[in-house]
């Protein structure tokens, strides 16, 4: 493997920078006081500017947004169809019908895309490299757009 740009060997994968730029751990403790028994739990958390450069993509974080609308809707459907109808019963029925409706939606629709966009990206992460010596990433095959697109189908 060789730098495209300086032609160096010195060139290595993102995910070896990233693994050894970032460190994460938590450590424990107590006090034995025997007045004031307590523990603790301290998470640390470091990382180089070259393995952050190096991160790997973000999983999709559509849900939570989307299903706060979803519960937001439901609720009014609910609340509206157990006026009409004057059963808290057929409102509450009304509310999971909807919430789960919206679910399906969003699982077959948008988080499809979304999983399938992140695929890509941690396909793409998979294959980069960055030279230790000029600094330039690269990656070492272009990115597939045909198998992409047909994921995302
Ligand atoms: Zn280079």
């Amino acid at each position: 493997m060789h730098c495209p740009v300086c032609s160096t060997e010195q060139v290595r994968k993102f995910s070896i920078v990233y693994e050894e730029g970032t460190s994460r751990g938590s450590s424990e403790g107590s006090s034995d006081h025997p007045r004031d028994k307590a523990s603790y739990t301290a998470e640390h958390f470091s990382q180089t500017a070259l393995a952050a450069r190096c991160s790997p993509p973000h999983e999709p974080d559509v849900g939570f947004v989307l299903g706060s609308i979803g519960i937001v809707l439901s609720v009014c459907a609910g609340i509206q169809l157990g006026k009409a109808t004057a059963s808290l019963w057929w409102g509450m029925g009304c509310f999971f019908v909807v919430l789960w409706t919206l679910y399906l939606v969003w699982r077959l629709l948008l988080a499809k895309r979304a999983f399938a966009r992140y695929e890509a990206a941690y396909w793409c992460w998979e294959q980069s490299w960055v030279c230790m010596s000029c600094g330039v990433s690269f990656k070492t095959r272009a990115p597939d757009n045909s198998s992409a697109d047909a994921r995302l189908s």
